[in-house]
């Protein structure tokens, strides 16, 4: 069956889905994205991801390309005619196609937008948290904006190809003082000695993750304790486990840290109860 992309109004197919060379998101990384993902034919805290939307659009000036509702209708519509019951559903708004120019085209130029979907191999998602990953550190080297979802991800490219090479699974930006920001497409939670979790606050720094946000309510369902604050390489090192989130991967062990093993380098129970937890909580739209 062809897989089917949805461009500036019309379905077709991935192979011929194609944006303008003049598009700003192509030129200037002018967009903003969200990825939601799809569970048993669900799509998953969508309000959250859309009020994200909204929000990452408002922060650059961007219009909306459709209504709410119609984007709703347009992702279902993607997901059905892919057949996909577990995966993913990519979406991007930029500011439009005109004519190369660093400051924002004439009003009137429509923004553009694309989604796409894909299935996701639940078994080997599950395998992989049985396991857990290895992460590197790479030194932050982003701009003060990463709050915005936007398009521009080439440090996170780049530190992703970095634990790559490494034979690591992911990479985490952190600071010049040893403080961790959050993963190249993920953020980074510890638990420690007293079963608190720890997760840096979402005010500067990183990006306000939805499976983050989620997570806070599993917590709370599962009477878990958690602090919003910063932590330390350090303290990841030495924390009774490890974990990250986002749409993607949900809830993942974190087993080693620069080839330093967490606890004994196996997932944690409170990572596994929480992953395991999530699907109870989290909202699901029909898609
Ligand atoms: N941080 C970064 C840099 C990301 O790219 C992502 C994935 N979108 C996340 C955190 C996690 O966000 P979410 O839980 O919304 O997928």
């Amino acid at each position: 069956m062809p897989r089917i992309a949805y461009v500036n109004g019309r379905y077709v197919p991935h192979r011929e889905a194609m944006v303008h060379v003049e598009d700003r998101g192509y030129q200037f990384a002018d967009g903003v994205y969200e990825v939601c993902e799809i569970s048993r034919g669900f799509i998953v805290d969508m309000t959250r991801h859309l009020d994200r939307l909204d929000r990452s659009l408002r922060e650059l000036q961007i219009a909306w390309p459709m209504s709410r509702k119609a984007l709703h209708i347009a992702m279902s519509e993607v997901i059905h005619r892919n057949l996909v019951r577990d995966g993913l559903v990519y979406l991007q708004v930029t500011r439009g196609v005109a004519p190369r120019d660093h400051a924002f085209p004439a009003p009137g130029v429509r923004p553009s937008i694309v989604i796409t979907a894909k299935r996701l191999d639940t078994v080997a998602g599950a395998k992989r948290a049985a396991t857990g990953l290895d992460v590197i550190t790479v030194p932050e080297n982003r701009w003060e904006r990463v709050d915005i979802k936007t398009v521009g991800l080439l440090p996170n490219v780049l530190a992703r190809q970095k634990a790559k090479s490494a034979g690591a699974h992911d990479a985490w930006f952190v600071d010049p003082d040893g403080t961790v920001k959050e993963g190249a497409s993920s953020n980074v939670w510890i638990v420690t000695k007293d079963n608190v979790l720890v997760t840096r606050q979402a005010e500067t720094g990183i990006l306000r993750g939805i499976t983050r946000t989620t997570v806070f309510d599993v917590a709370r369902k599962l009477e878990l304790k958690i602090e919003e604050r910063n932590f330390s390489l350090d303290e990841a090192k030495a924390a009774k486990e490890v974990f990250m989130t986002s749409a993607t991967t949900v809830v993942m062990p974190v087993v080693s840290i620069d080839g330093h093993s967490v606890a004994n380098g196996h997932p944690g129970a409170t990572t596994l109860l929480l992953r395991e937890a999530f699907f109870d909580v989290a909202e699901r739209s029909p898609a």
